[in-house]
């Protein structure tokens, strides 16, 4: 039996990053950036007018002072021609600033006459203009790597790149196994569930950017196993669901084996999720996790978001560890790691009382994984402690 964190080093090892494509911005959102790309030209283009007013000369902005609007600047539509000393033009936020202004006198603080404007109100000192490149400028980088969020994406689109650099997604194929499982929707017999966890990993994986398929369920039979693993050879990380214990009908190993899987270890110091398997099979990452539905969640958690991270080039940092205090005393650890279902109010968190491993209710309530290291001691309440937010 390997501890956590050498079994994570060691699924780490298993994976490579993925290659890098290139996708329209629409489609951009939520993708890794897997090349640093550089604006195309200046934000704004040219110095703009921030507000609706008028563009004059700064040295002959006071108040009273009286200006002839001699033309318009709209957005998109530029004013043809320098402004000598004396006149305003007319000018609309977004319009290039003309040529020969450098302030905008907004409509609020003018009274107009025909062709005739005058400053009424203490114009202040700002310009109501927005500088060229004050956003950003020509060659201006965004870095990677980096999740791309929506104003990313705004971003981008400003710096006029229409396809994005990213990491292709990684194919993760899921594989259930067990002769009591069905698909949500289908008719269970008298002695068959739904197979849950494939749908809740699906999920999980593909909020932190894979691609993942469910493949049909495997039944506990040597030949249905090997026909699901025949299914998943062209996928970037293999993961079996189930059948990994010791059991007569866990048969993951013993199919895996035969395939040829290179195993790199089998069993984790942890609770939930000890049976958790893992090798290379024709050179493809495979994960065996055990079938109780909140072991399979755990070790998703724990093990199989750092590998997509490391696939998508984010690196491996897990998630951060948060602190809280205990609403009440905790029992000693034993000797594996423990990853107990609780709920974190504010900063105080509360562990549930079942910890059973089959209960996705528990689960689902949880919004924190508390972690007991080894043999952690007994506990208090207001002891701080760390937590993995789910
Ligand atoms: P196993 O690891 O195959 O011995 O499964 C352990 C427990 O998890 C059993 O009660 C299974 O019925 C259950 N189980 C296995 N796979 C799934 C699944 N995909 N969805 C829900 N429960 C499962
Ligand atoms: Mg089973």
């Amino acid at each position: 039996m390997i501890s956590v964190s050498d079994a994570r080093s060691a699924l780490l090892q298993l994976t490579q990053q993925m290659e890098v494509e290139h996708v329209p911005l629409a489609q951009a959102a939520g993708r890794v950036l897997a090349q640093e790309v550089s604006a195309r030209r200046d934000q704004p283009p040219f110095s703009a007018s921030a507000m609706d007013g008028y563009a004059v000369n700064a040295a002959e902005v006071e108040l009273h002072a009286m200006f002839q609007v001699i033309g318009e600047a709209a957005a998109g539509h530029l004013f043809v021609g320098k402004l000598q000393a004396g006149p305003a033009v007319r000018s609309f936020t977004g319009a290039p600033v003309p040529q020969g202004a450098d302030f905008v006198v907004i409509q609020e603080d003018v009274g107009r006459k025909k062709d005739l404007i005058t400053i009424l109100n203490q114009p202040g000192t700002s310009t109501k203009i927005r500088p060229l490149g004050g956003d950003f400028r020509q060659g201006q980088a965004l870095t990677a790597p980096r999740v791309l969020r929506p104003a990313d994406v705004a971003l981008l689109a400003s710096m006029n790149i229409p396809e994005v650099p990213v990491r292709r997604r990684p194919v993760v194929a899921l594989i259930s196994t067990g002769d009591e499982l069905v698909m949500p929707g289908d008719t269970p017999g008298p002695d068959q569930i739904i197979a849950s966890n494939t749908f809740g990993l699906k999920a999980m994986l593909d909020e932190s950017g894979a691609d993942t398929r469910i493949l049909p369920i495997a039944k506990d039979k040597i030949s249905s196993l090997r026909m699901a693993f025949s299914l998943a050879t062209t996928a970037d990380l293999v993961v079996t669901i189930g059948g990994a214990s010791v059991g007569d009908h866990d048969l993951v190993a013993q199919v895996a084996a035969d395939l040829g899987m290179e195993r790199s270890f089998y069993k984790v110091a942890m609770r939930p999720g000890k049976p958790l398997m893992a090798g290379r099979m024709d050179g493809i990452p495979m994960v065996g996790l055990p079938g109780n539905p909140v072991s399979a969640m755990v070790c998703g958690h724990i093990f199989l978001l750092p590998m997509i991270r490391n696939m998508l080039g984010l690196g491996i940092a897990p998630k951060q560890i948060a602190t809280a205090h205990l609403t009440h005393a905790l029992a000693a650890n034993g000797p594996r790691e423990h990853y107990m279902r609780a709920e974190v109010i504010e900063d105080e968190i509360s562990v549930f009382y079942n910890q059973d491993s089959s209960l996705l209710t528990v689960l689902s309530s949880a919004n924190a994984l508390l972690v007991r290291p080894p043999n952690d001691p007994a506990r208090q309440a207001g002891e701080p402690l760390g937590y993995l937010p789910i």
